[in-house]
């Protein structure tokens, strides 16, 4: 399998191969199909699998068609950690290199003027550590009414760091009908009960 079987777009092979990627990993190879046709995912994958990228390409290409608003994230990736966040963000500047997107990160220690001035022109990914997320939204900052994608990563090291209450006062903020792309290392029973409330129908992948 290659990366165009897997039904990208040209701006985004062009990256790909740039980076030097050859072929799928597993869990690209098996989720991003399923992203492209808009279901939702429930993904059991460690880091180091390939796991950024196999959410991060479809939904570039998935961006790549309409535009956002002021303040209106049409997607939203929740990490657990600054660093995580930023390496999502450095993940996007590479594989959206010919797609023109704009891209906000909201994580701790930086500004929130910075920030701010980044949503008001209207952002299309939003990468965001839960925490601050809700800050914003609180604030009026962030309105997530017109998000139509969200990705929660690293779900069980969310539920480790106490973040789950702010993941769903953050879902509660979103519609209903958009698509969900959940990710974890392990299957915990509570990670089972959040994705019964939070994805309809899930492809479930394990690699
Ligand atoms: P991740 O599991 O998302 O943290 O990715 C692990 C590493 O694998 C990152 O450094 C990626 O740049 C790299 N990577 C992701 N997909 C591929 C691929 N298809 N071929 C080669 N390297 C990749």
């Amino acid at each position: 399998t290659t990366f165009a079987d897997l039904g990208l777009s040209d701006p985004i092979l062009r990256a790909i191969s740039d980076a030097g990627y050859e072929t799928p990993t597993p869990i690209q190879e098996k989720a991003i199909p399923y992203v492209l046709m808009n279901r939702d995912i429930l993904g059991c994958a460690q880091t180091g699998t390939g796991k950024t990228a196999s959410f991060t390409l479809p939904m570039i290409d998935i961006l790549s068609q309409g535009r956002s608003r002021a303040r209106m994230p049409r997607t939203v990736i929740l990490e657990p950690t600054r660093e995580l966040a930023a390496q999502v963000a450095d993940n996007f500047e590479t594989y959206g290199k010919y797609n023109k997107l704009n891209m906000a990160l909201l994580i701790g220690g930086v500004s929130f003027a910075d920030q701010e001035a980044k949503l008001n022109r209207g952002v299309d990914v939003l990468i965001a550590t839960p925490g601050r997320l809700m800050d914003h939204c609180e604030r009026g900052k962030v309105i997530l009414t017109d998000t139509k994608v969200l990705v929660i990563d690293e779900a069980d090291r969310m539920l480790d760091m106490g973040f789950i209450p702010d993941v769903e006062k953050i879902v509660s903020l979103m519609p209903p009908l958009r698509q969900t792309l959940m990710f974890s290392a392990t299957m915990p029973p509570e990670i089972r009960r959040l994705a019964a409330k939070f994805l309809s129908n899930p492809k479930e992948i394990t690699v």
